[in-house]
């Protein structure tokens, strides 16, 4: 069952050069019980999807088109005022924000109030949106930290006193408090050393199985996807290149920007190799290349793509990509 459908979805930011084209025509669906990977280089639209999403996008945000439909109510026309930018003090909107969706967000180790003590500020998100007395709430914490593995007595600590991997383990908590339909985890490990990264991955994991909960996994790194998601999508320059199931696009992808992505990060599929960057950077958005926005980093472009924009085609059931030469990638495989 469709828990989450964003349809053709586009968002620019204003900005004194003109329009940052952040987000253009991404549409992706989230069943429940499941997690879908969104992955793409810095600056390709993830985080500003994310924030669209949780309906938190800064001011010089403008939704251009586009629906956020969450369980058949379409959230853009709760909060979008007249000129595209959204009102997220929005009564309704408000009660869905961390009741229904909720966030881990990428600067999870800033994200604490370093004057309040971290237990006290869960307690506080709890009782805001529950009719509940302290001591209960209190309760609910401790339950939540031995779930994330924070020692009980660390709910009286300040945010200095925690490591890094511990606020990480608080922000999860802290996302799960109110026992969210749908958590949208934003480069939750980046910060973290590897061995700490893996551990909170491995969390992530046990708890979609144990509480059942949908996510959407935002990350540069296709390695973490691989492990965590069951269904990606591959965004670029704004737009999604490709997406479909995890076994699906990682073992028949059919766009050479999910092939340079794949060359990129070790340990995906296949034997060991060296590993490749994708050559040049990301394009600036406020004037993107036109045909193709990856033309002038693809290996593989011709006269073309110089010109036309790729539709998103379905290249076999359910594996979607946006390329001319798809097919021949595809079965060149
Ligand atoms: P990162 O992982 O670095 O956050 P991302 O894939 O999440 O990257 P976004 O942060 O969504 O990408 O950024 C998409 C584009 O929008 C980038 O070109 C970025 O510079 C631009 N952008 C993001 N926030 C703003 C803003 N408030 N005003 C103007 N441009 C912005
Ligand atoms: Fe490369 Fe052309 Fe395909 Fe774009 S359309 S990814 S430039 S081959």
């Amino acid at each position: 069952m469709v828990l989450l459908s964003v349809q053709d979805l586009t968002i620019h930011y204003k900005v004194a050069s003109g329009w940052v084209r952040a987000v253009e025509n991404v549409s992706i669906d989230v069943d429940s019980k499941e997690t879908l990977g969104l992955v793409g280089e810095s600056g390709s639209g993830k985080t500003t999807l994310a924030y669209a999403i949780t309906q938190l996008l800064p001011k010089n945000a403008y939704v251009k088109g586009g629906k956020i439909i969450y369980q058949g109510k379409d959230l853009l026309k709760l909060s979008m005022k007249d000129d595209g930018t959204l009102d997220i003090f929005n009564e309704e909107i408000r009660k869905i924000r961390w009741k229904d969706i909720s966030m881990i967000f990428q600067a999870a180790l800033n994200a604490f109030n370093p004057v309040y003590k971290v237990g006290d500020q869960i307690i506080e998100a709890i009782m805001a949106h529950k009719d509940i007395e302290y001591e209960d709430a209190r309760k609910e914490v401790e339950r939540l930290y031995e779930f994330v593995g924070i020692p009980k007595d660390r709910i009286d600590n300040y945010p200095h006193e925690y490591s890094g991997g511990m606020k990480q383990r608080a922000m999860i908590a802290m996302a799960l408090a109110l026992s969210p339909r749908l958590v949208l985890a934003d480069e939750p490990t980046t910060a973290l050393d590897v061995i700490t990264q893996d551990r909170i991955l491995l969390e992530i994991q046990n708890l979609q199985k144990e509480t059942g909960i949908s996510m959407i996994l935002i990350t540069h790194d296709v390695s973490v996807v691989a492990e965590v998601s069951n269904k990606v999508a591959v965004m670029y320059a704004g737009k999604i290149v490709e997406k479909g199931s995890t076994v699906e696009v990682f073992k028949h992808y059919a766009h050479p920007y999910t092939e340079g992505l794949m060359a990129s990060f070790p340990t995906i599929v296949g034997e060991k190799r060296r590993l490749a960057s994708i050559p040049g950077s990301p394009p600036d958005l406020v004037n993107p290349p036109k045909g193709c926005r990856f033309h002038p980093r693809c290996p593989y472009a011709k006269d073309i793509c110089m010109e036309q924009e790729p539709p998103l085609i379905e290249i076999s059931p359910g594996h979607f990509t946006a390329c001319h030469f798809a097919r021949e990638l595809y079965g060149g495989k």
